[in-house]
């Protein structure tokens, strides 16, 4: 696996991470915050069940203070016992107790006779069953305009209960728009079969919810219900709910949700971007380096481009391109000290001319050039005269003085195509391929004019030279011909100029155009063994 395809797997996990972590997050605190709802919900209905109670204490200690009245016993025991009239008695009672905060008032004889309160022949009825069937001192009855809380209190005169008064409240839609405000989120409501009775917001009002859920869903707005217990277990009684509207709570998380899902889509564009820079800043020096490795394997050392930045990365990049320079510096001192090496072995110490060494290695070439081109191949062969008595007289420097002096005519004076050898201890040869030989013969005796002109000079004394010359040419054509037969001609032309006196220029028979020109046209026209045809001095 690539260094790449390993960092494009790892942000790849790094995104599947923050999504997964920024999900289980919102839902972490989704939940608390459903939970939280369900919470409040909790909280809330217990408080309307105590508002609840607390009402019909209320009720209660009203319905205790008219049965504990002195004078409404005493009326009532006359009533009751003497038989008087009870004309009297709602006037009182109306008198005495009308400031209560009640619905109703009713007065209940022991054997059921409604002695207060006639009209009310609902709460009567209810009234008559319920002290037929219980001993409570309250409950609940369904009427059309509410359900109606009914509590009792008994009247007991010396010892004996003479009678009950009944009061009444009735939970209507106002009662329960004054428990809750209807602009609220909160919503108090009594259902029957599913559907809404009354509520304290009068707009749900005969809606259906769904009492095994708890929840009522209309026009988009959603509650979630929790039941309100009154304090009396009856079927056949509406049951009260309180619900809070889910729509607040819905909001909020969907503002969380839109949060949650930026932050989790800005997180992965950071993450890329963070895995894209790693890959640019990491994967192209390394790449980079791949190649200049790959580069050096094969016996380069390419140029590596520096970086300005400062990275570590890039501080390496740069550091292998010092390595790479610092090869490249020795490359090319090893080159230079191969090549003085190469020079050495070819070239003579003392005059810096090519040496016999050189010579062996350039004339194969030089022949094949001339058989190629079908020209001529000359070798001008030069010898100092009495060089053993300038030696004897000046000593060995002053020879080698003479030596160099002598070779730094031959190197101004000869022409650019000319290869200068030092081929013997005072033994010289110029070697020139040409279309003719005649520019041979003619630098052959300027040079050795030159030199009889000019004396080498060795600690302020002159040392006055001659030269003596001989030349061979060679023509080529079917590649016949070497180097030994040149230089013996050559030799032999030197000799004879040694012996005719010095200080001249001897050209062998090879030179002679109708030599070369002769019937062994195509080989080396090397003729005559004998002696030196042409003599100049
Ligand atoms: P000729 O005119 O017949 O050529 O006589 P010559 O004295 O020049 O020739 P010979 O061969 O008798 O002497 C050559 C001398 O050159 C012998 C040797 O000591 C000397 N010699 C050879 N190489 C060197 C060198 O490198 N430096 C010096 N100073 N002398 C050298
Ligand atoms: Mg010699
Ligand atoms: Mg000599």
């Amino acid at each position: 696996m690539t260094y790449r395809s390993r960092l494009l797997l790892y942000v790849g996990m790094l995104i599947v991470l923050l999504i997964g972590m920024m999900t289980l997050s919102f839902k972490a605190a989704r939940d608390v915050v459903v939970q939280g709802a369900e919470e409040r919900l909790r909280h809330a209905v217990q408080r309307r069940e105590q508002d609840v109670r607390a009402e019909r204490q209320e009720l209660l200690g009203y319905a205790r203070i008219i049965a504990d009245d002195q004078r409404l016993q005493e009326y009532l025991y006359i009533i009751l016992e003497l038989g008087t009239s009870r004309e009297s008695l709602a006037p009182y009672v109306d008198r005495q107790f009308s400031s209560l905060p009640h619905d109703a008032c009713l007065i209940l004889s022991r054997r059921g006779e409604v002695l207060l309160g006639g009209q009310y022949t609902q709460v009567a009825e209810q009234a008559r069953r319920h002290l037929e069937s219980s001993t409570d001192g309250y409950f609940y009855f369904s009427s059309p305009q509410g359900v109606v809380m009914v509590v009792m209190a008994p009247v007991v005169y010396e010892g004996q209960r003479l009678a009950t008064t009944v009061v009444t409240r009735t939970l209507d839609p106002q009662w329960l728009g004054l428990q809750e405000n209807p602009a609220s989120d909160y919503l108090l409501l009594f259902e029957k079969d599913g559907s809404i009775l009354w509520s304290s917001n009068t707009r749900y009002q005969g809606m259906e919810i769904d009492t095994r859920a708890g929840v009522l869903e209309v026009q988009g707005q959603s509650f979630q219900l929790r039941q309100v217990a009154l304090g009396k277990e009856d079927p056949a009684l509406p049951r009260l709910w309180l619900g809070i509207s889910e729509s607040v709570l819905v909001n909020l998380l969907d503002s969380y949700q839109r949060w949650v899902y930026s932050f989790s889509v800005l997180g992965a564009l950071a993450v890329l971007l963070v895995g894209w820079l790693m890959v640019r800043n990491f994967s192209k020096p390394f790449s980079q380096l791949m190649h200049i490795t790959e580069e050096m394997v094969q016996g380069r050392l390419p140029v590596m481009h520096r970086s300005e930045s400062k990275t570590e990365m890039d501080q390496l990049v740069n550091r292998f391109a010092d390595v790479l320079d610092a090869l490249r510096r020795e490359q090319t001192r090893v080159r230079r000290a191969h090549r003085k090496l190469q020079e050495t072995a070819i070239t003579d110490s003392l005059t810096g001319m090519y040496n016999r060494r050189y010579l062996q290695e350039v004339a194969p070439g030089l022949f094949a050039r001339v058989v190629r081109d079908r020209c001529y191949l000359t070798a001008i062969l030069l010898d100092l005269d009495y060089f053993k008595a300038i030696n004897d007289r000046h000593g060995h420097p002053g020879g080698d003085a003479v030596l160099v002096h002598f070779s730094r005519l031959l190197k101004h004076n000869s022409r650019a195509s000319d290869y200068l050898f030092r081929i013997g201890g005072e033994e010289f040869l110029i070697l020139n391929v040409a279309e003719d030989t005649g520019s041979s013969f003619a630098l052959a005796g300027k040079l050795r004019e030159l030199v009889a002109r000019s004396p080498a000079s060795y600690r302020g004394m002159e040392i006055p030279i001659t030269v003596s010359i001989g030349i061979s040419c060679c023509r080529g054509a079917s590649g016949e011909g070497s180097l030994s037969q040149l230089m013996r001609a050559a030799d032999k032309a030197l000799y004879e100029a040694k012996s005719n006196g010095r200080n001249q220029v001897v050209r062998h028979l090879s030179c002679l155009e109708p030599a070369i020109a002769g019937p062994r046209r195509g080989s080396l026209a090397l003729v005559g063994s004998s002696a030196a045809e042409v003599t100049e001095n």
